[in-house]
């Protein structure tokens, strides 16, 4: 009888999912690769049929945007070649990173998922085996059409934009706070809450080297010293991570009207959930001074992510003048 089950094609980044322990280095390092990945979880087999490649074998603080425009090329070869969705896995330190810029790029209606683990493949209760296969599960699922990149963890689908990891170390990891989760998996499949979005038009790929772009957090008594220094030593834009609703000091104020004049400034929340606000603040160092003095906010996009946009933006060519509009598609969502 002919194998009917659709392919998902599995590509292995490296990440706490392919750890095993060294005893030279006194700790978990990546090691496995997708084949074994694969192999290790049972039932896949009866989900559908896996396809492997192993593109990098790294602690995910290592991966760099020519990685990951490298997995997103060949996440796409493996669509074209037939396959129903693809999945990556990858370390979930930068999960929410990795996710957010593939998403900035992919086209297609086929599911990109992304997946890991929090406890490595020897620990009692590793939870990698089971978010492979929540991965397939929710890659081959006719819901997923359409969604973008999705992070499958802990039975738990979470859109690219909204996701963040939310715990150092627990198995309950990620959290999606603002946009809320995608789907729950319920015995074998996901359930998606809500009807797909409008997705905004992915980026052009880049057609120049990736912008160093800085991100700084604002803290107490702090007068913006740093992102000046950001500024001297060649960065190209600047994301400020401000207090509460995208605030910063009047002497930090006053900086970045300078900065502003140079090169793009981003003023995003520190705070881990919520919007920046556009029209509420009037102070000196709050969002209508910030604006007025050239810099932008990021809306309800984290610092995380307001960094990575700024960065793929200019690398897919859009001028820094430009930078303000372009960016306002993707962070300001406001009441209907
Ligand atoms: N440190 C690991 C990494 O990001 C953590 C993980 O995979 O969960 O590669």
């Amino acid at each position: 009888m002919p194998n009917s089950l659709p392919v998902v094609a599995v590509a292995s980044l490296g990440g706490t999912i392919s750890m095993t322990p060294s005893d030279a280095a006194g700790g978990v390092v990546p090691t496995l690769d997708a084949a074994q990945l694969a192999r290790s979880v049972p039932g896949l087999a009866d989900v559908a049929t896996i396809t492997t490649a192993s593109l990098r074998q790294l602690p995910s603080a290592s991966l760099c945007h020519d990685d990951l425009m490298e997995a997103l090329a060949w996440a796409e070869q493996q669509v074209a070649a037939g396959a129903r969705g693809v999945v990556l896995t990858q370390g979930t330190d930068t999960l929410e990173e990795t996710a957010f810029l593939l998403d900035l790029f992919w086209t297609l209606p086929e599911p990109l998922i992304l997946t890991g683990a929090m406890r490595a493949p020897q620990a009692a209760g590793a939870d990698g085996p089971a978010n492979l296969l929540a991965a397939v599960r929710v890659a081959v699922h006719p819901e997923s059409v359409a969604r973008g990149v999705l992070v499958v963890m802990n039975d738990t689908a979470h859109y690219a934009r909204w996701v963040s990891k939310g715990d150092s170390l627990a198995v309950q990891a990620f959290v999606s706070r603002d946009g809320g989760v995608a789907a729950r998996l319920v015995e074998g499949g996901p359930v998606f809450f809500h009807a797909r979005q409008t997705r905004q038009q992915p980026l052009t790929r880049p057609v120049r080297a990736w912008p160093k772009v800085a991100l700084v957090t604002a803290v107490l008594g702090d007068d913006g010293e740093l992102a000046e220094m950001a500024v001297k030593g060649g960065y190209e834009a600047v994301v400020i991570a401000g207090q509460g609703a995208g605030h910063v000091s009047f002497g930090f104020a006053q900086r970045i009207g300078a900065l502003a004049e140079q090169v793009p400034v981003v003023i995003a929340s520190r705070a881990s959930g919520g919007s920046t606000a556009y029209q509420t603040y009037g102070y000196v160092g709050a969002e209508i001074d910030l604006v007025r003095r050239g810099a932008h906010m990021a809306g309800w996009l984290s610092a995380l992510k307001a960094r990575l946009l700024v960065a793929a933006l200019l690398a897919s060519g859009v001028a820094p003048g430009a930078l303000g509009n372009a960016l306002a598609n993707w962070s300001r969502l406001t009441p209907q």
